[in-house]
């Protein structure tokens, strides 16, 4: 039995697993699914923990999106503490990755055969889950893709509740992003909110998907140092189409709530007033150029973020006080009123030129106009002269 049993909303817990993910679904009426288990490095909440203050002990479900240990990390130890008797259906990759299998991939199939656990699996083809009434459609993988990349063979869900909708990316990227878009585009337009897709990395998460699903909401599952910079600074840059951002670096456990109307309450373990899409991204981008922690933004003089964050977001960004906004256009507008000054002044010398210039064709004209004077006067005088010279 769960903590939030009978609510008639529909919960999800994006839990703190540092670089991985973990994702916990509750339905109206208490059925829980767990996607994904992450693992307990770089920080994050270990997933039992979580389980346990939110006092459940019973998963309907437990999902893997795919084999990677971000992924399945936590999964053995959930299933040696559940046992077969706290665990319903188990839903494990539909594409195993050729080769040698991973520690973690060995220890998950270990625990499922120590407590005697089936495994089943979950694809494009796959019929709708049902979560007390939530719909849980299953978008990926599909046969058509073509890939071993187990990335790729992520198990991409789509939760509707009501008018209310999340799509829980997993990890793809590339053929399976553009092919999810291209066979899904109507569905996908129903979605309020995002997980973005591979911890918001660089080639995931693209322009296609998001003016497909116009996400008002988009959840980051990543760790603060993550070693692969995830989220890029490209990929926040472009969800600042959403109007809000949750990163559990930076909120830590993000807690949703689905009433299937209208309203999605949001809860966090960090307390910070930062949600804004935006100012998410200018602070991932400040984080990543200068290094500063995710939690220092208040310390940060906001002429240096103004600097550091790119020019299509700048003008979005609240974070940047409206105050020094405005002192920065003011310091722009001395310097170019500066140099205007200074044209003018050479301008002014220029005119003096020209007058002296002037007052010079002046003195020239009067001498010639005296001369002409003085001539017309002698040659009146030698007129007169040769007059009286014939008389
Ligand atoms: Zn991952």
């Amino acid at each position: 039995m769960a903590v939030r049993d009978g609510s008639g909303k529909f919960h999800i817990d994006v839990i703190d697993v540092g670089q991985a993910d973990s994702i916990l679904l509750e339905g109206p009426d208490g059925t829980t699914m767990l996607v994904d288990s992450g693992h307990w490095h770089d920080e994050g909440e270990h997933v039992l923990d979580h389980l346990n203050e939110s006092e459940i002990d019973h998963l309907d479900y437990l999902v893997a999106t795919h084999d990677d240990w971000d992924h399945i990390g936590g999964h053995a130890d959930i299933i040696d503490e559940f046992g077969s008797d706290g665990i319903g259906t188990v839903y494990s990759p539909a594409k195993e990755e050729e080769g040698k299998r991973s520690a973690a991939v060995t220890q998950y199939k270990t625990a499922l055969a120590e407590n005697g656990i089936k495994e089943n699996q979950l694809h494009a083809e796959s019929a709708a889950l049902d979560l007390d009434g939530v719909t849980i459609d299953i978008l990926n993988p599909s046969e058509e893709i073509d890939s071993k990349a187990r990335n790729e063979n992520s198990v991409v869900m789509q939760a509707t509740y009501g008018k209310q909708s999340i799509l829980l990316a997993g990890d793809i990227k590339g053929k399976a992003e553009t092919q999810l878009v291209e066979k899904h585009a109507e569905q996908l337009s129903d979605v309020d909110v995002l997980k973005t897709a591979h911890h918001g990395s660089k080639f995931s998460t693209g322009e296609a998907l998001l003016e497909t699903c116009e996400p008002e909401t988009v959840l980051y599952s990543h760790a603060e140092e993550s070693k692969h910079d995830h989220p890029d600074t490209e990929t926040v840059t472009r969800t600042t189409q959403a109007d809000n951002a949750h990163s559990t670096a930076l909120h830590g456990t993000t807690s949703l709530t689905f009433d299937g109307q209208n309203e999605i309450a949001v809860e966090h373990t960090n307390d910070t007033d930062l949600h804004d899409a935006t100012d998410f991204a200018a602070l991932i981008h400040y984080h990543r150029d200068n290094d500063v922690a995710l939690d220092e933004i208040d310390s940060i003089a906001r002429s240096d973020l103004l600097a550091s964050i790119p020019y299509e977001i700048v003008d979005n960004a609240s974070i940047i006080e409206d105050s020094q906004a405005v002192q920065t256009l003011q310091d722009e507008n001395e310097a170019l009123q500066d140099q205007l000054d200074e044209a003018t002044e050479a301008l002014d010398a220029k005119d003096d030129v020209i007058d002296a210039k002037d007052d010079v064709i002046d003195a020239k004209d009067n001498i010639i106009d005296e001369k002409d004077q003085r001539i017309e006067q002698l040659q009146n005088r030698l007129a007169a002269l040769e007059q009286a010279t014939k008389e």
